[in-house]
């Protein structure tokens, strides 16, 4: 019998502007051999996010970039081929970081194990991953919704965006999505129980997001920036809170944009409005993982909180999808199925 191949996605070259399929390239390698500590692992399930743009680039960022020639990073959900660890063993599905490949071996102490019997294992990406802990934990920290004012979140039916317009509901407050076309805006509203969803590519846009809240805007969950902060900027009320989660609206940017410079503008409201911006990486809130992960469990459970899953079969599909994430054609959390499980 053949053995089997490692079909890897590297980064063939680093894009300027948005990537394209070029920027990528299918190699295929050795399956490699677990040693003592560690366990070979299939993967499953490839989780596809924003923040992997900012991997590609050389730029100076918060985390190590992927050099030309690697393996494109990502979180994975894979199933354990062979083990050299004590904690596993064979068949066993666990939540792993091996990246855009079939195979990898990880220290067992990088891994949690997952129960396929207490949700579908892909969510462990999505509403119950690093997603899901990011609207948790900066919606209810520097967010800080109180029952009665309005939450705003654009990528509104992305797996982040989706939870922080779900849990200001729970909180009582009134939810206001911003989405990319009408049936992505239907979904928040029908399926989702949004108060109100605006689409960004309509023309009279800002004129829309005002009119979606007649109150003003207390908390703004900031996941785009652009024409989108462009529209909620002026609409912030006093002592409002910006998340500062994302900027996915500027990732390909390879040059400031053009026009007036708005910083005086923008530091006269902080000021004036006593506004707080606050930037946060997911990993900041660690601490927080336990409550997220009870809570959300919960909600999830009694079926208080919804989740949709965008899934792209074959490995080889993985650039082509992450090239459709940054224009929004994904709906929902994008997932690539690798393996059936
Ligand atoms: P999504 O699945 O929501 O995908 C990104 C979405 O962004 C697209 O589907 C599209 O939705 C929207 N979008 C893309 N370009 C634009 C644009 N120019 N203007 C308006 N919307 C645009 O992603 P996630 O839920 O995984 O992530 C959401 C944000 O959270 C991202 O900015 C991401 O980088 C950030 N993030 C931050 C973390 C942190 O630790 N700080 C951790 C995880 C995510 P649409 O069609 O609706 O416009």
């Amino acid at each position: 019998m053949a053995s089997p191949i490692n079909r890897q996605i590297v980064l063939a070259s680093r894009p300027e502007g948005g990537p394209n399929l070029a920027n990528f390239r299918l190699v295929e390698a050795a399956v490699p051999e677990p040693r003592d500590g560690e366990v070979l692992l299939r993967t499953i399930w490839l989780s596809l996010d924003p923040y992997m743009r900012g991997r590609m680039s050389a730029a100076k960022s918060y985390a190590k970039r992927v050099e030309v020639g690697e393996v494109m990073v990502g979180g994975t959900v894979s199933k354990v081929e062979a083990s050299r660890h004590k904690d596993f063993v064979a068949g066993d599905i666990v939540l792993s970081y091996c990246g855009w490949q079939d195979y990898g071996v990880a220290s067992g102490e990088a891994l949690r194990k997952l129960d396929p019997a207490r949700a579908p294992v892909s969510t462990a990406l999505g509403v119950l991953g690093m997603p899901g802990m990011t609207a948790y934990t900066g919606l209810k920290t520097i967010g800080q919704p109180k029952a009665g004012e309005t939450v705003v979140v654009a990528a509104a039916t992305g797996p982040v965006g989706s939870l922080v317009g779900q849990i200001a509901k729970l909180e009582g407050c009134r939810a206001v999505g911003i989405a990319g076309g009408a049936e992505k805006c239907r979904f928040l509203v029908e399926d989702l129980g949004f108060d109100a969803a605006v689409d960004h590519r309509v023309g009279d846009f800002a004129h829309k997001v005002k009119e979606a809240c007649p109150d003003g805007i207390d908390v703004y969950f900031e996941n785009v920036g652009g024409a989108v902060w462009d529209a909620v900027f002026p609409l912030l009320n006093d002592f409002a809170r910006v998340p500062v989660c994302g900027l996915v609206a500027h990732y390909n940017d390879t040059t400031l944009p053009p026009g007036p410079d708005k910083t005086p503008a923008l530091m006269r409201a902080v000021l004036s409005k006593r506004l707080t911006l606050r930037g946060f990486i997911v990993r900041d809130f660690a601490a927080q993982a336990p409550a997220f992960e009870r809570n959300v469990g919960e909600w999830l459970r009694q079926g208080k909180i919804k989740y949709r899953e965008d899934v792209v079969d074959g490995l080889e599909k993985a650039p082509e999808a992450f090239i459709g994430l940054l224009k929004g054609r994904n709906f929902g959390k994008l997932l690539v199925r690798v393996a059936p499980q």
